[in-house]
């Protein structure tokens, strides 16, 4: 299901790279979150739930 995704090894490399795509207008808002799966870091589009 995430072998798709592009996966991170950590936080600060997910942010930094979704800090870029937003700087660049490629994407709106992005979070990363830590995936259960493959237990690394991926990045959405998704409001957080909380
Ligand atoms: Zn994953």
């Amino acid at each position: 299901m995430c072998t798709r995704k592009r996966a991170y090894d950590s936080v600060g490399h997910a942010l930094g790279t979704a800090v870029h795509r937003v700087s660049t207008g490629e994407a709106r808002a992005l979070r990363a979150y830590r995936c259960p799966y493959c237990r690394l870091w991926h990045l959405t589009h998704k409001r957080a739930l909380a």
